[in-house]
């Protein structure tokens, strides 16, 4: 039933895989799900940085690109990078906002996505970027990390490429840096596997085990995570302490209508501002017993941190706390939040 780990980086050369970097039945099996799940053909990679990496490598030198201000700060990292030694050029642009974003099109040989964004949950028309960008000849890569396809399959929304950082809620553990990239566009396929080839950015095969194990759970995981979400962000909006709550599925939050639409569900993530500012908000992550304060996303246990804390997050409100929800019972982490929220 499950499939054998080929611990073997050299194969006898009457079979169809040659060498390890090429392919292996590990990643095969992965990449089978998860290009059933997105509607497409998947290609792993070493790391979600990886795959993100493989694919604007892709670019011929000079090519414009057109990212969310707000975008993975790794993204933002590699493409600042990139900018710096003139190899891509990259327009930062508020991806919520469809005719500024489409505006900043005109030239880029690349639109890339995030929805929802990283942490103030933004939402963006994936379908008319995708359709307004094409018509301006950019080809269109969404990062559905935060969705995950069983809430969001943005191939079917028209996009190029869809990338995820698996080390999130598709292997859901925690226990492991892995990434995928899924396309239906044979020429595309054919670059993002001779990039993981020419790069050498590959996953071992034991995490690729690992997470196909985890994306076995994954619609259990994302159904309760999902709930205690949403029960988290409906009682953060009313408490005292709370000056607002990010999260698409409040029908007050500026994305909801758009996210009802394009989603299936509106996902483990939300932001909250804490009234008090960026003391009251480390006292919050310094205070939670059942939360675990910590980066990263999409485990199964839930993560709180304050995002400003980290450099190239400057602008955002210092008491912003970004809240990745776990599988614990809700009540459990309602009580730790509010014990956390009264410590003074
Ligand atoms: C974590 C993350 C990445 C990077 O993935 P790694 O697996 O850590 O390299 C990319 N995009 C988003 C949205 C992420 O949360």
């Amino acid at each position: 039933m499950n499939v054998p780990v080929p611990f073997s980086s050299i194969y006898r050369a009457d079979g169809d895989i040659a060498y390890g970097r090429d392919g292996n039945a590990a990643w095969e099996a992965f990449e089978e799900v998860i290009g059933l799940l997105e509607g497409g053909s998947a290609v792993c990679f070493a790391s979600g940085m990886a795959a993100i990496s493989a694919v604007l490598e892709t670019l011929p030198a000079g090519a414009k690109v057109v990212a969310p201000a707000d975008a993975y700060s790794g993204t933002r990292r590699f493409l600042a990078d990139a900018a710096a030694r003139r190899r891509l050029s990259v327009q930062l642009t508020d991806v919520g906002d469809t005719q500024a974003t489409l505006g900043a099109c005109s030239g880029a040989s690349l639109l890339w996505l995030e929805s929802p964004t990283n942490p103030l949950m933004t939402i963006a028309d994936i379908s008319a970027l995708c359709d307004g960008g094409h018509a301006l000849g950019a080809s269109v890569v969404v990062d559905n990390t935060f969705a995950t396809p069983l809430l969001q399959r943005p191939l079917e929304l028209g996009a190029d490429v869809v990338v995820h950082s698996v080390s999130k809620f598709l292997s859901g553990h925690s226990d492991l840096i892995m990434g995928v990239a899924v396309t239906r566009d044979p020429g595309w396929l054919d670059q993002l596997r001779s990039r993981r080839s020419l790069h050498g950015g590959i996953p071992g095969v034991l995490d690729a085990f690992l997470a196909l194990r985890g994306v076995r759970t994954l619609v259990l995981r994302i159904e309760r995570s999902q709930a205690s979400a949403s029960e988290l962000a409906r009682r953060l909006d009313t408490h005292p302490e709370v000056r607002v709550v990010h999260y698409p599925g409040l029908p007050a939050d500026p994305g909801h209508a758009l996210a009802a639409r394009q989603m299936r569900g509106f996902g483990a993530m939300l932001s909250f501002e804490v009234a008090g500012g960026r003391e009251a908000a480390d006292l919050v992550c310094a205070s939670v017993k059942v939360c675990v304060h910590g980066t990263s996303l999409g485990g199964v246990e839930t993560l709180i941190e304050r995002r400003q804390r980290w450099a190239g997050e400057e602008s955002l409100p210092p008491g912003l706390l970004r809240l990745s929800v776990g599988i614990e019972d809700v009540e459990d982490l309602w009580s730790d939040l509010e014990a956390a929220l009264a410590t003074r």
